[in-house]
């Protein structure tokens, strides 16, 4: 049976293990050398130390850990005795971030919560928030929407009680293909012309055979014999729209005069 040995650059799960006890041992050194110091020749911890309140030992591989009175809890030995991590030191930011990735980006509270059961960071919840603000997808997950800036409605937006289709909007949309007579039958285009009313967004279609404004005016016939006279008519800059609007303004010229 083959042996798996791993290639250079690649580590074993013992080996990597090693290795973060030399980091965490080295941050150690460089943030608590003066405790370390002491523990090591049966001293008493310095008087302005943080880590008093600690009661820090250091174990049988020399990491700092937090000393406390749960011995003979029923908990693992890394939960009694947590491993004390400085706080401004990289090894503890990429334990906090590989933590926080693994975990499906766990929120700060639930992170420094799981940590306690290995790791006692110092300072734990501001050296968590500086990892997290970090975190590009937790600040894209947590973002909100900023709203834009509204522009003031339209005056017929705002006058209450009209009849439905006073202030209209109209437009054509989508081009359909139907299909015309029995025996022999055969397909073709028609238009939907679609007039919108701007107070309370009711629609009224009307179908168009061509894209003319001799039909667009059938069609506003129709919609103005069925709903009543309009105010206002607003439409996009279309040939058969304005072309029908120029129709209409002069025929009402004409009955005027
Ligand atoms: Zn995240």
């Amino acid at each position: 049976m083959d042996v798996y040995k791993p290639t250079v650059g690649e580590l074993t799960n013992e080996e990597m293990l090693t290795a973060l006890t030399l980091c965490i041992k080295r941050a150690q050194e460089l943030a608590f050398a003066d405790e370390i110091y002491a523990l090591k020749n049966n001293l008493e911890l310095p008087l302005k130390s943080n880590l008093r309140a600690f009661r820090p030992f250091l174990d049988e591989v020399g990491q700092l850990r937090v000393g406390g009175q749960i011995l003979h809890a029923s908990v693992d030995y890394s939960t009694k005795y947590p491993i004390l991590l400085p706080a401004d030191q990289l090894v503890t930011h990429r334990i906090l971030w590989q933590h926080h990735t693994q975990n499906l980006h766990i929120k700060s509270e639930r992170l420094l919560t799981d940590l306690r059961t290995h790791y006692w960071i110092i300072s734990g919840r501001k050296e968590i928030k500086l990892v997290v603000n970090e975190c590009w997808l937790c600040k894209r997950r947590s973002s909100k929407p900023i709203p834009p800036d509204m522009e003031s409605l339209p005056v017929y937006r705002l006058i209450p009680y009209l009849q439905p289709f006073t202030f209209t909007g109209v437009d054509y949309f989508v081009r359909l293909i139907i299909r015309v007579g029995g025996r022999g039958r055969r397909h073709e285009k028609r238009w939907v012309c679609l007039f919108t009313c701007l107070t309370t967004k009711a629609v009224n279609l009307e179908v168009s055979e061509v894209l003319s404004f001799e039909e667009f005016l059938l069609c506003f016939a129709r919609f103005v014999s069925l709903r009543g006279k309009l105010m206002l008519a607003y439409s996009e800059n279309a040939t058969n729209f304005v072309a029908g609007e120029q129709e209409i303004h002069q025929a009402l010229t004409e009955l005027i005069e």
